[in-house]
């Protein structure tokens, strides 16, 4: 066991928490809290910053130059708004002119002619975020706290080069992490870096995917044998359903890591599901906590099991589409034409929701994206007669009962059903 002062603690704050001056101070007073703790802060782009630099992203590659104008104006005047509120004059302006000049690069990217594929100019392109939002939580600790260092995460998560859902590499992220991390908290400095980006063997930006800021929280942990890491929220911890369609949720106090990584694999969005196996696999535990209320208890993850049967919990994933195919030659499904099912939809990128199959037919639910499902019909197409669905949910209860699966069911038709002895799921129409 290490020493309580020695051990780490690795924070992460997504959007929502650093959305805007007054939730920038409020991350201070957290760190505050932990004052002489050694603290490796993950940081996402503010609010919905990548969402607005996706549309920002689509606007220049459609040279649509209006659009691109008048969003990356509402953006950057976003930044500076914040940045004026929380700094003295004399700081403002050294940082405002930070920020023009990230700025000055989204603006070069609308003019830039690049032969790169349009994944690898994306996660360079997004990864302006996370740049903005660190440098500016920096600034602000060093101000407030007096002791933090910017890091920059691509030069220490390391990656292949799968652009916008780059694999990590972990014996090359691991020694640099650790190389670089140690030293500095050793001299009680408060290590800022952003989520979700990284680099290649090139140094070129890659991504870890959406909302993979609690990923590489879960990589810096791993590779810093860190105490624990704490996912700040603007939700009380894992919550049993989602409070946007559920009015009566509760909160999971403490679940193991393999129920939270069932339910962030079937869909509960508030851990990114790649974060808990570096943990798991060290056993560091994960705090989900509310950045409102910093001294409640939220959730604990960790390897204990004996909670994970209390409550049911409800996951909904919407926008969802039911493919139906049959062999054209009426074959039976047997192995050989699964293999061949299987290797088409990779081919098409598809990733499966839910999967079933009878003699004649394999029916399969994917999350509706409009090209992904031309790819799909283009690849079964020539072999399958294919049918599909669309506006269909995908509904998971973990630890179901007889009354819950009513309650969900209720008023909507059931095109798929599965049962394990743990979990119940639903495809479900109107
Ligand atoms: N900013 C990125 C996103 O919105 C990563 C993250 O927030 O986790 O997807």
């Amino acid at each position: 066991m290490k020493p309580t002062n020695e051990s780490i603690l690795v924070f992460k704050f997504g959007g929502a928490s650093v959305k805007s001056a007054a939730a920038i101070d409020n991350v201070i007073d957290i760190l505050k809290l932990y004052a002489d703790r050694k603290i490796v802060v993950v940081v996402s782009a503010m609010g919905k910053t990548t969402n607005q630099l996706e549309s920002l992203f689509d606007a220049a590659l459609n040279q649509e130059k209006d659009l691109f104008i008048s969003r990356k104006e509402a953006l950057h005047a976003f930044h500076i708004e914040i940045v004026k509120a929380l700094f003295s004059d004399d700081v403002y302006e050294t940082i405002k002119n930070k920020i023009n000049l990230v700025f000055d690069e989204i603006i070069d990217f609308y003019n830039e002619k690049s032969d790169k594929s349009r994944g690898q100019r994306y996660d360079s392109f997004v990864s302006f975020g996370e740049h903005l939002s660190s440098m500016i939580l920096q600034f602000k600790i060093r101000q407030d706290l007096n002791k933090s260092l910017w890091s920059d995460a691509r030069k220490l998560i390391k990656t292949d080069d799968q652009f916008q859902r780059a694999n990590v590499d972990w014996p090359k992220s691991i020694a640099l992490i650790k190389n670089h991390c140690q030293e500095e908290l050793d001299l009680n400095r408060i290590i800022v870096t952003q989520g979700f980006i990284s680099s290649n063997a090139l140094e070129e930006t890659t991504t870890l995917g959406r909302e993979g800021s609690d990923y590489s929280a879960g990589i810096f942990a791993h590779a810093l044998d860190a105490e624990s890491v704490t996912i700040w929220k603007d939700v009380p911890g894992m919550l049993n359903a989602d409070p946007k369609f559920f009015e009566n949720t509760q909160k999971l106090d403490r679940i193991s890591f393999r129920e939270a990584i069932e339910l962030s694999y079937y869909g509960a969005s508030v851990i990114h599901p790649k974060t808990l196996k570096p943990l798991q696999n060290k056993q560091i535990p994960l705090y989900v906590k509310s950045f409102m209320n910093p001294k409640d208890e939220g959730t604990t993850i960790d390897v204990d099991t004996s909670n994970d049967h209390m409550i049911p919990s409800f996951i909904f994933k919407k926008n969802q589409v039911l493919f139906s195919i049959t062999p054209k030659d009426f074959s039976f499904l047997i192995e050989a034409n699964l293999s061949d099912i299987f290797l088409k939809l990779s081919k098409a990128k598809a990733e499966i929701n839910i999967m079933q199959n009878s003699a004649l037919s394999f029916s399969f639910l994917v999350d509706h994206n409009a090209s992904k499902i031309n790819s799909i019909i283009e690849q079964l197409s020539p072999s399958y007669e294919v049918k599909y669905n669309t506006d269909l949910e995908l509904v998971t209860v973990r630890h179901y009962d007889q009354k819950t699966n009513e309650f969900v069911c209720k008023g909507k038709k059931i095109l798929l059903h599965q049962r394990t002895r743990r979990t119940a799921r639903f495809v479900l129409g109107s």
